[in-house]
Parts: structure tokens; sequence; C-alpha cells
């Protein structure tokens, strides 16, 4: 394999931004040399004009959620009556039509600069509950949907074992259950990594995995050092259930059992108590905020600031799709702090960028994404500078515009161990990304 220079116009080197930077991949598809201080392009060096970033990273997906995006804004309801909805489309979802779906939708995100993406994979079997021939055919699907789309992947496959607190799977949830940890552990063990694929587990929620099983699930991430995830009161409704079956917070029944810990990432982390705040942060447990999909489901607005002082690194997340924009996510992060609490400034652009790239990777299991730095994976993305949503401010105040002017339209370039996924807006291996949603989403809405 030739070895490929970049040539970057600005480059975001985590705390500045950086004119003129020569950034060399090496075989394995990581940056094995980058140089500052070039002011003009190399002899054949790719050009990469506007301000690069590390390839952001995608904590939160449920890639099946993008078929109803613009479909559920019609009169009022709740979380739970958008469930009722996102069930349906659930139930129509087959491997083949799965990978259709889920290739539009990674190629979306490698337009929008998404290198990495957290797959919360939890429609496991066929309906009713039947194992498919390949007990994994679902994930399996996800596994090939992210290589065909040219990104990144860890599958969190999720154990969802129950309805609610000793209420049995309904006949939706048939598809998600494998019956118990022990049985979900055996499946899931069958997933094997790849180069562009890590295996990681998930606690549905408390609603959904028996309290007794918990530690099954933690057990298993704990042996193979794999990240684990888990949705953590997001709603009220599920704090209270909790706490009349068990007589303590999710966060409190979690860190009973074993569930809390660096490699851990709660996400949303919407209602807590001081106690669950100290406990996350005690025990580094990371906190996946998905600021569009919570203010989209009404879900309320998660203590991020009071999470990362206490000690919990913080990533972001589309998760429902109802916008795929990770600049939009960190963006509103730091809007909403500032909606309730009436002051600017909680974080830096700096900071929100961080939590877009390195530690959004880190809570995937890849401690080696998310810096423009030599050893790194060459996972990066490039925005412009020059459109009309972009031009003006100066090229340092490049992190800045990125966040709080730019959007995912302004994604020019996306390189992914070196390869150019993304060329001038254009997805190199998919092609007509509209229509290949359009049709894949008309498929499982029938
Ligand atoms: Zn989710």
């Amino acid at each position: 394999m030739s070895l490929t220079t970049y040539w970057l116009e600005h480059a975001w080197l985590g705390t500045h931004v950086e004119p003129g930077v020569a950034l060399e991949v090496d075989a394995e598809g990581r940056i094995g040399a980058l140089r500052t201080g070039v002011s003009s392009p190399p002899p054949g060096a790719e050009v990469l004009r506007g301000l690069t970033l590390p390839g952001l990273a995608n904590a939160h997906s449920h890639a099946f959620h993008r078929a109803l995006r613009g479909t559920v804004q019609v009169g009022s309801g709740t979380f739970w009556t958008w469930r009722d909805l996102m069930y349906k489309v659930a139930q129509n979802l087959t491997p083949e039509s799965y990978f259709a779906l889920a290739r539009a939708v990674y190629a979306e995100m490698a337009l929008a600069g998404i290198t990495n993406v957290g797959e919360f994979h939890y429609v496991h079997h066929a309906p009713g509950g039947a194992a498919y021939a390949d007990p994994n055919a679902m994930g399996e699907a996800l596994i090939e949907a992210a290589a065909a789309a040219g990104i990144r992947i860890t599958l969190l496959d999720t154990a969802y074992l129950s309805s609610g607190f000793g209420e049995a799977p309904n006949s939706h949830q048939l598809r998600f259950s494998d019956g118990t940890a022990e049985a979900w552990a055996e499946r899931a063990s069958a997933l094997k990594p790849r180069e562009h694929a890590l295996i990681g587990a998930a606690i549905h929620s408390v609603r959904a995995v028996p309290a007794a099983e918990l530690a099954t699930v933690a057990g298993w991430a704990e042996e193979r050092r794999a990240p684990l995830h888990v949705h953590l009161s997001e709603q009220t409704a599920e704090n209270d259930a909790c706490l009349a079956a068990h007589g303590r917070t999710p966060t409190q029944l979690l860190a009973d059992h074993g569930v809390l810990g660096p490699r851990t990432t709660g996400v949303h982390n919407t209602h807590l108590t001081d106690v669950d705040i100290a406990l996350l942060g005690g025990t580094t447990t990371g906190t996946c905020m998905c600021p569009t999909t919570e203010r989209d489901l009404a879900d309320g607005i998660g203590p991020a600031t009071r999470l990362q002082h206490a000690g919990s690194p913080l990533s972001l997340g589309s998760d429902s799709h109802a916008v795929i924009d990770l600049l939009e996510e960190a963006r509103a992060m730091e809007l909403n702090e500032r909606l309730r609490s009436r002051t600017r400034g909680h974080w830096t652009a700096n900071a929100l960028l961080s939590a877009a790239t390195e530690d959004g990777h880190a809570a995937l299991g890849r401690p080696d994404a998310g810096r423009l730095e030599a050893g790194a994976l060459a996972d990066f993305t490039t925005i412009a500078l020059d459109s009309v949503r972009t031009a003006g401010p100066l090229p340092r105040l490049g992190a800045e515009t990125a966040v709080f002017a730019a959007t995912a339209s302004d994604v020019r370039h996306t390189v992914v161990g070196g390869r150019h996924i993304v060329r001038d807006g254009h997805h190199t291996l998919v092609g007509d990304v509209p229509t290949a949603l359009s049709e894949s989403i008309a498929a499982v809405r029938r």
C-alpha cells in the first residue's frame, strides 16, 4: 500500500488551531507523522481545505430509529407514545432490510464527519422471538453495514430480557430477548471483532434486565475489557418503578451489582440524585448525552456539568437520529445548560470538541482514536470555513466556528484509516445516500 500524505489547511490539535499541517498515513492506517509549519501542500499531497478535526464519535445510535425521522412530529404525546411507533418499525426489520437501512444511515453519518459509531443493538431475533439460523444475523448485518459505509463500529450487543420490573417481554419485545443473561452472553460471545468493528455489551436499562442478572452482563464485559453501556434514568417513570421495586435509584442498583466503572457509560443520565452523581463521578463511569434526542422526546436536561465536575467523562450520541449532526449535539449540550442556568460559557469549544472526538472514541473502546497525532488512527474530517454558515471568523477561531456555527452540511471530507470515504461532500462508497435512505426506509415502513 502506498503511503498517503494529506495537507491540512488548518488542523485542530486539541488545544488550538494550527495552520499548514502535513499528515502522513502509514501502512496500518494510522497517522505515521505529523508536521506543522508546512505553509503549502507538499508535492503529491491530498489537499484538505478548511478545518480538519479528528473523526467524530457517535457514541449512541439505534440505526433503525432513522426510519421515524419527520414522521412522529404530529400531535402531542410522550416518550412512551413515541416508543409504540418505534416498535412498529422494529417489527419489519430483517437482516437484509436492516443491512440496507443501516448502510444508508452510517453513510449519512460519514457525510456528517462521523468515523465511529456505537450501535446499541437489541433487535436480535425474528418476530416472535425465534433465533435466526445465525443467531447473530442482525448484529452481523450492522457490522457489514458499517464496513459498506466505510466507518468503524462498536457493536454494543444489548441484553433486553424484561418489559419492566418483574414483567415478561411484551409481544414486540420478544425479538429483543434471549430469555436469560446467560443465554445473552452465549450468543454475544459468538460475535468476533474485526479491524473496523469492536464488540461491546449493553444493558438496555434497569427496566429490561432483572437485578439478579445485571452482574452476568457486567462480568462478560469485564472479562473482555469491553465497553459496557446502559440507558440510565432517561425517564422519571423508570426511577419511580425502580424505587418501588428495589428501594433504590437505577444508578444505585447498578452500583450494587458491579455495573459502574471506567469502561461503563450511562446514556442520558437525565434524572439523577446528588448521590447518583457522586456514584457515577466517583467510579469514573462515563456519561453519553444525546441532546437532540432528549429535546425531541421531551426527556429533560441532564446534569452534564455536574457529572463532569464529579469525574464522569462526557461523550455525545445522536441516539434516535432525529438529527445526525455531532456538532449540533455538542452545541446543544452547552446551549441547554445556558437556558437552564441563564449564564454562558459552561464548556469551551475545545472541551465540546473533545467530547465529540477523543472522549467519545474512548467510550467506544478506542482510546487510540480522536486525536491528530502520530500513532493515532488516521480518522479525520474536514469542515468548510468558507460556507454561508462558517465564512467570517478568523481561522484561529476554527474550534468555535465548528461548534457554534457549522453544521453537518459543512463537512467536506471524511477519512477513515487513511481512506477517503467522503470527498467534497460526496460519499465515495455509497454514492447517492439520499436515495439509499429513502429506499431502505420505505422497505421497513410498509
Ligand atoms: Zn438509546
